[in-house]
């Protein structure tokens, strides 16, 4: 018997795998990391879209305070789109920091989506829509799930070491 993946070294009873291999495996993104990657994948579709859709309002006649609402709005999205970016790269590339990172993106993420949402509905006083109460769950899974498993995971350490 050889490895199941390489074919040339002894394995290991349980897995099959020889230790090379059984290091390899254990350092990618599969399994609970790809709920993170695919929502960092579908953050960095939408934080460019959004980004457009607020600059798009901009155009026309505004009361004084929904312009200053936008521009802060524009602005928070721009910082928004860098973290996303930085995150995503930083997450794929599996770099050591990545902590450092996913953390302050998770809470960002979360004022981003307060402003829109909360701060937006009081603002202009309108009651929350599904569309706000999905987003903040989601802003909210995020801050209070992911958070921590970053923090403590032990398989966080073996992932990202680059
Ligand atoms: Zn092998």
């Amino acid at each position: 018997m050889k490895c199941i993946h390489c074919h040339e070294n002894e394995p290991n009873k349980e897995s099959g795998l020889c230790d090379n291999c059984e290091e390899k495996e254990s350092s990618k993104i599969n399994g609970i990391l790809y709920l993170p990657a695919l929502g960092l994948c579908l953050a960095a579709v939408l934080a460019p879209i959004n980004f457009i859709k607020y600059l798009n309002m901009l155009s026309g006649d505004l009361p004084g305070y929904v312009a200053y609402y936008l521009y802060l709005g524009i602005l928070i999205l721009l910082i928004d789109l860098f973290i996303t970016y930085f995150t995503v790269w930083s997450f794929f590339k599996k770099k050591k920091n990545i902590k450092k990172v996913i953390i302050p993106y998770y809470i960002f993420n979360t004022v981003v989506t307060l402003y829109f949402t909360v701060f937006a509905s009081y603002l202009f006083k309108m009651p929350l829509d599904t569309p706000d109460i999905r987003a903040l769950t989601s802003a909210a899974v995020g801050l209070i799930f992911w958070t921590p498993y970053f923090l403590f995971s032990k398989r966080i350490p073996v992932v990202f070491s680059k």
